[in-house]
C-alpha cells in the first residue's frame, strides 16, 4: 500500500504515520526526518538544507525529489509506504506520479489556532525521533529511549507562522491535485480518536486489493 499523508506542519501527520506504519508494516518516509539526518553531517548539503529548515521555507523541489526518490526504491518499501511531508509543492506531487502509482492520499485536517498551540508545546527526541507535547508528559527525558528532549528551532513562534504560510501557499494546492484520492480525517481529538478511522479506511482499501 502507498500512501501519501497531507496536512499543515503540526496537524499530527508524524504521529498518524507511526501508527499506520506499525499496523500495515510499511515504512515512514519523513522527508523532515530525512533533511535532519542530512543536516546532523557536517556537508555543504547539510549546512544548506539546515538554514533552510531553520528559516521554516522549503527545500528545493530537485534536493527533495532526489532523495525521496532513492529512498522509495530502498528494498523495504517495496510492499510500499507511506510518505510524509511529501510531496509539499504540487511540482514534487508531479514529479512523484512519474515515480510511482499512488493508492491514497490521506487529508489529515486541523485548525491553524490548534496547530499554533501544538507546535508550541512540542517536544522532540533528537535521537530516536519520538514526539511529546508538553501539555501531557512533563518529563524531560524520552520515555522510550532516555535521550534529552528538546524544541526544534522551527518550533519556535516566529518559524511556526512562516511554515503555515509556506503550507498555504504550496503545499494546500496539493489538495485540489489529489482531489479524487482524497480520505479526510480531522485531528483535533487524540490521536487514537484521528487513527481508528483511517485504519477501517485502510482495511478496506487493502481488502479491495
Ligand atoms: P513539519 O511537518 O512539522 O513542518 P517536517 O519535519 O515535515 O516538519 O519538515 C521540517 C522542514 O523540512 C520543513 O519546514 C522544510 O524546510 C523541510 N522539508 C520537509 N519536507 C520537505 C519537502 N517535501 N520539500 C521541501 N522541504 C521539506
Ligand atoms: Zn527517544
Amino acid at each position: 500500500m502507498k500512501i501519501i499523508l497531507l496536512g499543515a506542519p503540526g496537524s499530527g501527520k508524524g504521529t498518524l504515520a507511526k501508527k499506520i506504519s506499525k499496523d500495515f508494516d510499511i515504512p515512514q518516509i519523513s522527508t523532515g526526518d530525512l533533511f535532519r539526518a542530512i543536516v546532523k553531517d557536517d556537508s555543504p548539503l547539510g549546512r544548506q538544507v539546515k538554514e533552510i529548515m531553520e528559516s521554516g521555507s522549503l527545500v528545493p523541489d530537485e534536493v527533495t525529489i532526489e532523495i525521496v526518490k532513492k529512498r522509495i526504491n530502498e528494498s523495504d518499501c517495496k510492499n510500499g509506504f507511506i510518505l510524509d511531508g511529501f510531496p509539499r509543492t504540487v511540482a514534487q506531487g508531479e514529479a512523484l506520479e512519474k515515480i510511482t502509482q499512488i493508492d491514497s492520499v490521506i487529508l489529515v485536517e486541523l485548525p491553524f489556532e490548534t496547530i499554533i498551540e501544538r507546535l508550541s508545546s512540542r517536544r522532540t527526541c533528537p535521537d530516536c525521533g519520538e514526539i511529546f507535547n508538553t501539555n501531557d508528559y512533563a518529563s524531560a527525558n524520552c520515555s522510550k529511549c532516555g535521550a534529552t528532549l528538546i524544541q526544534r528551532d522551527d518550533d519556535k513562534p516566529e518559524t511556526i507562522k512562516h511554515r503555515l504560510e509556506v503550507y498555504e501557499n504550496n503545499t494546500a494546492p496539493l489538495i485540489n491535485f489529489y482531489s479524487a484520492r482524497l480520505y479526510k480525517v480531522s485531528s483535533d481529538k487524540t490521536p487514537e480518536d484521528t487513527y481508528r478511522p483511517v485504519k477501517t479506511f485502510l482495511e478496506s482499501l487493502e481488502a479491495k486489493k
